[in-house]
């Protein structure tokens, strides 16, 4: 049996884990039309709309958009589009045959195949919209600048300039820049050798430049090799999820810095209620 599952564990997944979701929907569901949609269990963050089966069917999808940390599927002749996101533990899960599993909450039967919506932590959610009103949805309308494209860079950033915020404070804030966090945070600022700590005012313009070259390069990178977090994909014969062994300071809290080497170890502290792993002697 043909068989492709993947899953979502231990962080939630930014950006990177929700393109590499969004290009193995794309390549795999593109043309499909929804025969039916089950719902199992409708208690997600926000209650599975109970007209799903109804809006969805016979609807072929026809483009699978990201925007931050969601996905958007586009229909072939309709009004409607769906938006989805994947929480902390959410996952899609592709099959021939229906075989349920726990966590299952709804099932999209498609032309030949099955596609799957699981969450273990049921923190992700689905929801339906009009497509001249999704970008206006509350979830949507105040998100910042999407990181890989052009309108993320030294301009930009300089209408944020006067923020007396830290610069982890800033990239984690969805309305500054989307898709970012803690992972990615600690990854972009060892990256452009600054600390988490800095102030935004404080920064001149070569560091800013720093920031937003990182910040594409580590995101491209990861998309690379198909996220971080995503534990256990499997594509066929192709694993991805790779990126983990590629973090340089996430997680490396008292092990030595690899570009300091010896002796300066990674630290570890709280911002804002989340960890932060940075080199106080390489991040100025
Ligand atoms: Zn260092």
């Amino acid at each position: 049996m043909f068989f492709i599952f993947f899953e979502l564990l231990s962080n939630m997944p930014e950006l990177p884990e929700v393109e590499v979701v969004r290009s193995f929907l794309e390549s795999r569901v593109i043309g499909k039309k929804i025969l039916k949609v089950s719902t199992v269990n409708e208690k997600l963050r926000y209650k599975v709309p109970s007209n799903l089966n109804l809006s969805l069917k016979n609807l072929i999808i026809t483009k699978i958009l990201r925007r931050g940390k969601y996905l958007i599927l586009f229909f072939r002749d309709s009004k409607l589009c769906l938006l989805i996101h994947l929480g902390m533990t959410g996952y899609f899960r592709l099959s021939d045959e229906l075989v349920e599993k726990k966590h299952d909450h709804v099932i999209f039967f498609l032309t030949k195949k099955i596609l799957i919506f699981n969450d273990i932590r049921k923190f992700g959610f689905i929801k339906i919209y009009c497509n001249n009103e999704i970008f206006l949805s509350s979830h949507l309308r105040n998100m910042g600048v999407e990181p890989l494209s052009k309108d993320f860079n030294l301009n930009y950033f300089n209408s944020f300039r006067k923020r007396a915020v830290d610069l982890k404070g800033l990239l984690m804030n969805q309305s500054f820049i989307a898709g970012l966090g803690n992972i990615y945070c600690s990854e972009i600022l060892y990256d452009a050798r600054l600390s988490p700590l800095r102030k935004i005012n404080s920064l001149n313009n070569l560091e800013i430049r720093n920031i937003v070259k990182s910040t594409k390069k580590i995101l491209k990178k990861a998309i690379s090799f198909g996220g971080t977090t995503i534990k256990n994909f499997i594509v066929s014969e192709e694993k991805i999820g790779y990126f983990k062994n590629k973090l340089k300071v996430y997680s490396r809290d008292k092990k030595n810095c690899l570009r300091c080497l010896k002796g300066i170890l990674i630290k570890k502290i709280r911002q804002n209620g989340r960890s932060t792993f940075f080199c106080e002697k390489c991040q100025k």
